[in-house]
């Protein structure tokens, strides 16, 4: 997930601050250019896009907030997908496993108190929705699930709030999120119920949600389509066909508090 930013304008209000801002941004900044033309053809052929491709920790990031693996990228994808209308809630491929009931234990490594009371708020709002799964969160040990920090400044207008991954085909959720610690992601304080609303939605990533508006991204004001592959995008049934504003799955935010709505409410309990 990412938000726009206000760099440029900030740095031309303050002219004093034009030599760090363009440092920020330059040394966060991995260049396309790094990635390999193997690699890009590859990413394009699963369907993202490779205009602004970083090298991250087991992988490589895309469309600022999916993580595909080196696996992803090898995975040849030639299944059959179901699309009915633009708008309306998608599912990967992959789920997360249950029978009865399961709980997924989460960590938080290495970060701040805001982070810490961010995790407790979006594991208390999935646990109030009442599904089978469950969220808990341990302070040692290893976790289904851990959050960890990382620090990158705007690109292009945008910086990346978090990112995370999609689930494995043996059923478990995809087990790391990567907040920025950047001040310009949330500020030198953060607000809980900001950086929880961004952890809320990159959970929601690792059990198996993609983007509601994944088809053009309008959150963010563009019209792109992130792609099918090598994902899936399958639709969930009983999700409205209209653009759904408040979903905690679109692909930008809002830069403030997001939450479940109505709707998303009816996919996270057709899928859980
Ligand atoms: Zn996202």
């Amino acid at each position: 997930m990412r938000k726009h930013t206000l760099t440029a304008l900030l740095c031309l209000m303050a002219g004093v601050l034009i030599i760090s801002c363009k440092k920020e941004a330059v040394k966060s900044t991995t260049s396309s250019s790094e990635i390999s033309d193997e690699t890009k053809a590859k990413i394009y052929a699963l369907g993202f896009g490779t205009d602004n491709v970083r090298k991250v920790d087991g992988g490589y990031l895309v469309e600022n907030d999916i993580v595909l693996t080196e696996e992803n990228l090898n995975t040849k994808v030639n299944s059959p997908f179901l699309r009915i209308a633009e708008s309306e809630q998608y599912r990967t491929t992959n789920l997360v496993s249950v029978s009865g009931t399961r709980t997924i234990t989460v960590r938080v490594s290495g970060l701040g108190s805001a982070f810490i009371a961010g995790a407790d708020t979006a594991i208390a709002r999935y646990n109030r929705a009442n599904l089978t799964i469950r969220f808990s969160r341990i302070t040692s040990g290893t976790a289904n699930i851990t959050i960890q920090g990382f620090s990158q400044g705007p690109s292009g207008g945008f910086i990346t709030l978090g990112s995370a991954g999609f689930p494995t085909a043996s059923g478990n959720p995809f087990n790391q999120i990567l907040m920025n610690t950047h001040p310009q992601a949330y500020g030198s304080n953060p607000n809980v119920l900001y950086v929880g609303s961004v952890i809320q939605h990159e959970i929601g990533h690792c059990i198996g949600f993609r983007h509601t508006d994944y088809t053009t991204r309008s959150s963010c004001n563009q019209n792109v389509n992130e792609g099918v592959a090598p994902y899936g995008a399958v639709l969930i049934p009983g999700t409205p066909s209209g653009a759904d504003a408040n979903s905690w799955m679109l692909a930008c935010s809002n830069g403030g508090n997001r939450t479940f709505n109505a709707n998303d409410r009816i996919a996270l309990n057709y899928l859980y």
